[in-house]
């Protein structure tokens, strides 16, 4: 093989392999449904009836809740309900892993792009694309 012919064939291997990257990156991602934005905290409270246990050592708990920024100095809190809590979980681990693969993404792009291996045609980047409908041409029948 030439050296041009070798140059191709290692940038076409190195396009390969990142976008191989890419693909099983995306492969991991959770549902977009299944997202959820905040901090789960846990706390104990006391609740001040008279004479219950909870006066003394940490209170009753742990009671669980959702910590969301809305915005400048606005945040809500949501209690979560203990049949709720696997469920918040997860989604609130999905909302960050979902970020990370963003950012995954994200940098292979820019590697693609700088050495100039981003595919342009869009059947290359997208494998579950919907496959384009053969034409079929219209028969031509004899002239009369
Ligand atoms: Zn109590």
């Amino acid at each position: 093989m030439t050296d041009l012919g070798v140059a191709v064939a290692e940038r076409r291997a190195q396009a390969r392999k990142l976008l191989g990257r890419r693909q099983r990156t995306v492969a991991t991602a959770p549902r977009l449904t299944e997202v959820l934005r905040g901090t789960l905290l846990e706390r104990y409270v006391r609740c001040g009836k008279a004479g219950c246990h909870c006066q003394e050592g940490l209170g009753h708990g742990p009671i669980l809740y959702l910590s969301v920024t809305l915005g400048v100095g606005r945040s809500q809190q949501i209690t979560i309900a203990p049949e709720d809590q696997t469920m918040a979980r997860r989604l609130v681990h999905n909302y960050k892993r979902i970020w990370e693969i963003l950012e995954e993404v994200s940098t292979i792009n820019r590697e693609l792009l700088q050495r100039r291996l981003l595919p342009r045609a869009e059947a290359e980047t997208a494998s579950h694309a919907r496959p384009r409908q053969r034409r079929r041409r219209p028969r031509r029948t004899p002239d009369p």
